[in-house]
């Protein structure tokens, strides 16, 4: 069957749900990775019906099916590969709050940040919140178990799912869990989903926890001479029983940047240093003993700290947090995102080779992290024009992925596989795991419709041209 004759098909039977228009097929052919590939058609179903219609088409025609959120994949997981239609969930968006029983009822493409708002109108808390949480949509967290800033004290997306609507590759409707705080029925396909990148079924609605919202919160940032002193602090306050809603740190390329772009030093007397940005939230009474125990370890550890209670000025303290990351740019057009994951032992390890690396490659390897739970995001800086650049950044992304195994750690605890990741799958999993991995999907799948061609399949993603002059919401430089 020609391409034509499967979209005229998908048209007899989707109506207006289809769209072939330029401007779809180019926002819908990547995502943040910026691996463009071209699908035919993108497909807005409007109701459980549509969209099963259109699991049955591509089914029955084997057209390549790729679910999408609001793009904001970092690993090309949402880049049609395969071609064929891309199924867009943004319309999925009702939100609902319970408030009696503390959950959230909510469509797929409700976006993390209006569900949060919601729920805290109503004195709740949802608390996963991913960085790109004003654009992202819950589907696109549960597909990719999305975590974030808050996931040491909190958990990620999956501590927060009661019960997963959606269908089956094949079309089947099905519910994963149930919209009650216990269900112990049959397999736990519901957490299987939770991760699956799209390739296990597609998610319409999701019901979620809620926990009641903090009254209190302090917030505290930090100096420290280097990543050494600042990361045998995180030690310490962890091995106190400290547990903070949020523990950043960044190391002195991060903070270089940031002050460049700033024009002035975080810390007035301090030209560098590395930081740490701490959140206590709770009751405050145990905010308060928190509070104690952080401030006299840092009287004793730091070169100098800033605290407070007061949301606004908060903010303020957040500065070189929220503004290291763009600043980067400063240092390569281009940056590689990495979320690698290493136990608590292997933290200055990991720091101490950054620096190798940079010295290696001779490219910049700005760190920041979520060091409550061992989430770095190590970053390397190249210009994308300049083939000696990219050869190095290569390199340099293959030898850090093996010394983050050596370490115990993991490739990816937030952005998953999809396409970038792929080559490293073998680094981190046994033939026998990936052959069981891969056997879920062709029975959940059989016909491989599903965002094919991601997580098993190896892709080089040097050898593919990327979409630079795409802009997306999140990019403001
Ligand atoms: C600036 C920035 C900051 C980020 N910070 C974080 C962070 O702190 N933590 C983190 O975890 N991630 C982060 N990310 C990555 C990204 O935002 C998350 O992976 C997010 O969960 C993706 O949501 P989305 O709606 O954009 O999904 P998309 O990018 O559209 O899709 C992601 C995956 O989900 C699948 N999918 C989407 N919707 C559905 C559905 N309804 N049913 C089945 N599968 C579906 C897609 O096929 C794809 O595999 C960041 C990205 C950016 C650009």
């Amino acid at each position: 069957m020609t391409k034509k004759s499967q979209l005229a098909r998908l048209r007899r039977n989707l109506g207006d749900a289809v769209s072939t228009s330029d401007e779809d097929l180019a926002r819908c052919s990547l995502d943040s990775a910026r691996l463009p590939f071209r699908p035919d058609a993108v497909v807005r179903p409007q109701t459980d019906d549509q969209l099963q219609k259109l699991l049955v088409l591509a089914n029955d025609m084997r057209v390549p099916l790729t679910p999408r959120g609001a793009g904001s994949a970092t690993t090309g997981a949402v880049s049609p590969v395969k071609g064929g239609w891309v199924l867009d969930m943004t319309s999925w968006d009702a939100i609902h709050i319970d408030a009696t029983a503390g959950m959230a009822h909510v469509g797929a493409g409700a976006v993390t940040k209006k569900i949060n708002d919601a729920a805290e109108a109503k004195g709740w808390f949802y608390p996963p919140d991913p960085s790109s949480l004003k654009y992202c949509t819950i589907g696109g967290n549960i597909a990719t178990n999305a975590g974030g800033l808050r996931g040491a004290k909190y958990g990620v997306t999956r501590d927060y799912i009661y019960a997963l609507e959606g269908f089956l590759p094949t079309g089947e409707p099905v519910r994963w869990g149930a919209p009650l705080k216990k269900f112990a029925s049959g397999f736990n396909l519901r957490d299987l989903w939770i991760g699956s990148e799209g390739m296990l079924g597609v998610v319409t609605r999701a019901t979620l926890k809620l926990i009641p919202k903090p009254q209190a919160r302090w917030t505290c940032l930090a100096a420290f001479q280097n990543e050494t002193q600042a990361l045998r602090a995180v030690k310490k306050l962890l091995a106190a029983r400290v547990v903070p809603s949020i523990l950043e740190f960044l190391d002195r390329q991060s903070v270089d940047c940031a002050q460049r772009r700033r024009g002035a030093p975080f810390f007035p007397k301090l030209k560098t240093c590395s930081l740490l940005l701490l959140e206590l939230d709770g009751h405050p009474a145990a905010v308060r003993e928190s509070k104690q125990i952080v401030q006299a370890l840092f009287k004793e550890r730091a070169l100098g700290s800033r605290n407070t209670t007061d949301p606004e000025k908060a903010e303020t303290l957040w500065e070189a947090r929220r503004t290291c990351s763009q600043a980067m740019f400063q240092m390569g057009d281009t940056k590689l995102n990495e979320d690698i994951v290493v136990p608590i032992q292997s933290y200055e390890a990991l720091l101490r080779y950054t620096l190798e690396l940079k010295k290696e490659t001779g490219l910049a390897t700005p760190t920041f992290g979520h060091v409550a739970d061992g989430n770095f995001h190590v970053h390397l800086m190249y210009d994308h024009g300049d083939p000696d650049q990219c050869t190095r950044a290569e390199v340099g992304l293959q030898k850090l992925m093996e010394k983050v195994v050596e370490l115990g750690g993991a490739i990816t605890g937030e952005h998953g596989i999809g396409l970038a990741k792929s080559p490293f799958m073998p680094l981190q999993h046994t033939k026998g795991e990936i052959a069981a991995m891969q056997r879920i999907k062709d029975a959940l799948d059989p016909n491989g419709i599903l965002n094919p061609g991601k997580m098993f399949d190896e892709f080089i993603m040097w050898r593919h041209p990327r979409d630079y002059a795409h802009t997306f919401p999140w990019d403001h430089r």
